[in-house]
């Protein structure tokens, strides 16, 4: 099949490298020139395991092209996936400008019948609004040719986007037209040959499952950082709680790990985005409300507990953080944890000596020069003259540490872990203090 996808990003480049894989001639049109010029030299411009490989292959198959050139791209594809960014409005709402912006384009330059598929996340009733943005350009140019729209949320993880992508649990789309299912079939039948994994369904509950997918999620994160909160101030052990509450089949060990809040290009602005969607129908959401509430209060505890152990006396002092990106095995860090830390501990006039095995460069796009930022090319190097030691991101690279060295190294022995990574008496038999989520004396 010849497919279009808008978009080089996470989710525009993983769907068409994958695609691409399996044989199908796939075009990826993106806005930003030099993302393109980049990905057309053979240049990946994001960490995702695996995916330089692919699209080397298949660009060097001649499966996979890149353009900016969006008249070429819509003129290419039967299919035109859009993934572009949906990014929060000031209001939490999902910010629609990119996705009807491709909507237009396509309008403008299509000049046969296309099935336009909604990959980005979009609020319900996002494919009516992408319909009616087509038509009144096809209306302009005076034609009245025939198109289609559905939705096919995408539940790629970053970190495991191409396992997820080949391996997914689901294809959801959502669409009333027999033609798009039998097209959606093709397109996807290399993915779906264990058993049927494609589930169809009406546009408007295909929109509401990838929200209420990551409301879910997103609700055990918090719900067990409330828990972990609970322990603290009770004097219960949250590991031992999650222990005993994921051995029941009904509740189950994932996504109940304590830690320092979500992050993410998606749970926080899809968590925001079903509230105001809940608001504007006049069914406010509470629990989906909350778990934004919790989330955001903990991602302040990291610099709560420098905070505690340096009785509010911050300034001067240099940190360590380990991890910057908001989980491994990606250089993403929006709004990432180790941002909320940093930017509070800038404010409180402590320095920064950070290391993250792929996302310094982002932090350093993201931040720029700056005299109370090190980037580190080691995570040892973050400790030279450090006061403390705060861990920020799970990355296996940071489960094994020489905590005896690590007490003669720190000028302070004060190591705050966002994630639970170390026993406590390990850490405390070094002569370190320990502060942790939900963890007895760590309060
Ligand atoms: P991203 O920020 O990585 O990429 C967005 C891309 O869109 C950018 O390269 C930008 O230049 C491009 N773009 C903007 N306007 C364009 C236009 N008019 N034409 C062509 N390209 C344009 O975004 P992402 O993380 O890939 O997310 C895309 C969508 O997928 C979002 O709705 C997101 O919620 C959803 N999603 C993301 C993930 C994830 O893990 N990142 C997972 C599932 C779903």
């Amino acid at each position: 099949m010849r497919i279009t996808i808008f978009a080089c990003g996470y989710v525009g480049l993983v769907t068409g490298a994958c695609l691409a894989d399996v044989g199908h001639d796939v075009m990826c049109v993106d806005v930003d020139k030099d993302k393109v010029s980049r990905l057309k030299a053979g240049e990946i411009p994001i960490f995702e395991p695996g995916l330089e490989r692919l699209v080397s292959d298949n660009q060097a198959a001649g499966r996979l092209s890149f353009t900016t050139d969006a008249a070429e791209a819509v003129k290419f594809g039967l299919l035109q996936f859009i993934a572009v960014g949906t990014p929060s409005d000031e209001d939490g709402s999902a910010d629609l400008k990119h996705v009807l912006k491709v909507a237009e384009t396509i309008g403008q330059h299509m000049d046969d019948y296309k099935i336009i598929v909604d990959k980005s996340t979009v609020p319900v009733g996002t494919a009516a609004k992408v319909e009616r943005a087509v038509a009144i350009e096809l209306e302009k140019r005076g034609l009245d040719l025939e198109f289609d729209v559905c939705s096919n949320p995408e539940f790629l993880k970053e970190g495991a986007a191409i396992e997820d992508f080949s391996r997914g649990s689901r294809i959801i789309v959502g669409t009333e037209s027999e033609r798009v299912r039998e097209a959606m079939r093709e397109c996807y039948g290399p993915y779906n040959r264990q058993r049927d994994k494609m589930m169809f369904m009406g546009v408007r509950s295909a929109e509401l499952t990838k929200y209420a997918a990551n409301a879910l999620l997103a609700t055990k994160i918090s719900f067990i950082n409330e828990v972990a909160n609970l322990a603290e101030h009770l004097g219960a052990e949250v590991e031992e709680v999650r222990h005993g509450i994921g051995s029941d089949p009904r509740i189950g060990y994932s996504f109940i790990y304590p830690g320092c809040g979500y992050g993410g290009s998606c749970f926080p602005k899809d968590v925001r985005a079903l509230a105001n969607t809940a608001e504007e129908v006049g069914h406010p959401a509470h629990i989906i409300e909350a778990v934004e509430q919790v989330n955001f209060r903990q991602k302040n505890k990291l610099f709560e507990k420098l905070y505690q152990a340096f009785d509010g006396q911050l300034a001067g002092k240099t940190i360590a953080v380990w991890g910057l990106a908001f989980k491994p095995n990606t250089d993403d860090m929006r709004e990432a944890p180790s941002r909320a830390l940093m930017e509070a501990l800038w404010d409180a006039g402590a320095r920064v000596q950070a290391f993250d095995p792929e996302a310094n460069n982002e932090c350093r796009r993201i931040y720029g020069e700056r005299d109370d930022l090190v980037l580190a090319e080691q995570r040892e190097d973050t400790l030279e003259g450090a006061h403390a030691l705060v861990i920020c991101t799970e990355w296996k690279a940071f489960r094994t540490v020489d905590f005896s060295l690590l007490r003669k190294t720190l000028l302070e022995p004060v190591v705050v872990d966002g994630r639970n990574l170390f026993h406590p008496e390990s850490v405390k038999a070094a002569g370190l203090a320990y502060y942790a989520i939900g963890r007895g004396d760590s309060v």
